[in-house]
């Protein structure tokens, strides 16, 4: 049952194949079993998930259940989720325990899904390799001396392993496509706005956004089905009106126009990174679609505008972390001034102080024309780089990620390394577009990943691009070995 899609369980609890306690109680099982190795929960309530399971199956006996009745899924721990710890992968959250459900739970909720847990991720989503986390790295389930990516590291290992049939990430610059990429899953950003931010913890709030995390284009589309939609209680999110998004799964390729970015593919792309890459054009070639050479000039700027902006916007979001509302509180403090800082300086890991540092730095009043107007001025040309190759083609294609995932340790020592990881995908999140990464090959048995980039509300046609290409492909029907594990041809 585990190996099943998102698609095949709903079809096989409808069918009454199988019911929803028994496939939650097969990934309980295989959670419990397994995930020593990877390390991709932070949180799993049984209990909940199995009561919320037969109340799935009374729901699916009366024939009128929504579409994702009885389906179990992971969410990353930076969703506040009422009576269940919500810690973002931190010490200042350790305890905290909300008393509201986000949107995006709400909705899952109303759409009949069963949580299974609270993935394990970054220390408030800062990072590309989930080694940040409060709780320890996430392994990946490729080879566990690896990264899984970050920072939705948790859940891309616990749906690459088959711990949960999907998940859902937050992306700020590349946490949902980089960890699918790493874990060889189907990743999907969604245009800023499109799925509500309320009760999702902030990091840099005008770059954040949630989507889901799959084996399929068709699961993502399933899954954001039940997330898009305007909320009246986030006003950054978008009144545009949403869609079915399985109703253009099918659409042929024909007549396609596909961008590639000179900047996408230079130096500092691994070579063997760079033919899956290319035989996964030739496909989408093979499929009816047209390559077009464009350009995106201002890449090299993207780095260094990501890491001011999101810096800034993090700085002031997590000056809220103060001893004083919720959170943790150091022990005795002897007046107010000692309260604030000995509870920030011991509530927060290495890289969110430095990132506090550098974000109040840059929005400091000697400094803010310099870096923070400057890096917001830059941001202005990214976003018209991409509507201007938007002008010739109708999406943009390239590689997620600069290589495949490294080990564990490799660059934890070394933030510039670090931020390079991320030079393909945070140009998306500062334009506010929709991307995805799908699986597009192995190096060795590393996963690679095809990210397919779209215009603002255009999620349909990614995963239309991606739905196509997965059905002349098989790389997302690959399972790593270490998750075979002793549960195989088991109940789960
Ligand atoms: N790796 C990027 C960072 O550390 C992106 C993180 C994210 O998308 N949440 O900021």
């Amino acid at each position: 049952m585990h190996t099943n899609s998102v698609a095949q369980l709903i079809e096989g609890l409808r069918e009454r194949q199988f019911s929803s306690v028994e496939v939650t109680q097969g990934f309980l099982d295989r959670i419990d079993a397994l995930d020593g190795l990877y390390n991709s929960f932070i949180s799993v309530d049984a209990s909940a998930a199995l009561h919320a399971a037969a109340a799935a199956d009374k729901r699916l006996a009366t024939g009128e259940a929504p579409p994702l009745t009885g389906i179990p899924i992971a969410h990353k721990d930076i969703f506040c989720t009422d009576g269940m710890r919500t810690s973002c992968g931190s010490r200042m959250l350790d305890n905290f325990v909300p008393p509201y459900d986000a949107t995006v739970i709400q909705r899952f909720r109303a759409a009949g899904a069963v949580m299974l847990g609270k993935t394990n991720m970054d220390e408030f989503a800062m990072g590309s390799s989930n080694e940040s986390s409060f709780y320890g790295p996430v392994r990946n389930p490729w080879d566990t001396g690896l990264v899984p990516g970050g920072s939705s590291g948790g859940s891309a290992a616990a749906v690459a392993a088959m711990l949960a049939p999907a998940a859902t990430g937050t992306d700020t610059g590349g946490s949902i496509r980089q960890p699918a990429a790493f874990c060889g899953i189907t990743g999907l950003k969604p245009t800023y706005g499109r799925v509500s931010r309320l009760g999702m913890v902030a990091f840099a709030s005008s770059l954040d956004q949630a989507g889901p995390m799959a084996h399929s284009a068709q699961d993502c589309a399933l899954l954001l089905n039940a997330m898009a939609g305007h909320d009246p209680l986030d006003s950054t999110s978008s009144c545009t009106d949403t869609e079915d998004y399985c109703n253009a799964l099918d659409n042929n390729l024909q007549g396609l126009r596909i961008g590639l970015p000179d900047e996408y593919f230079g130096d500092g792309l691994d070579s063997a990174t760079g033919e899956c890459i290319n035989g996964a054009l030739r496909e989408l070639e093979a499929l009816g679609a047209t390559l077009v050479q464009v350009s995106l000039p201002h890449s090299a700027l993207t780095v260094p505008a990501y890491y001011i902006i999101a810096p800034a916007e993090a700085s002031t979001n997590l000056s809220r972390y103060d001893g004083v509302r919720y959170g943790y509180r150091c022990p005795d403090p002897v007046d107010l001034h000692d309260l604030y800082t000995r509870t920030r300086e011991q509530g927060f890991g290495d890289e969110v102080k430095r990132r506090i540092l550098v974000g109040t730095y840059a929005l400091s009043a000697g400094y803010y024309d310099a870096y923070y107007k400057k890096a917001q001025q830059v941001r202005r040309l990214i976003k018209q780089d991409f509507m201007n190759c938007f002008e010739q083609v109708d999406i943009i294609a390239g590689p997620t990620t600069p290589g495949p995932a490294f080990a564990l340790g490799a660059k934890s020592d070394d933030p510039i390394a670090m931020y390079l990881e991320d030079v393909y995908t945070l140009a998306v999140n500062l334009a506010g577009l929709p991307g995805m990464s799908v699986p597009a090959g192995l190096v060795g048995d590393k996963p690679v990943g095809l990210q397919l980039i779209g215009r603002h509300f255009d999620e349909s046609r990614l995963l239309n691009v991606a739905h196509r290409f997965q059905q002349a492909t098989d790389w997302h029907l690959r399972r790593p070995e270490s998750a075979a594990g002793p549960l195989t041809g088991g109940a789960a």
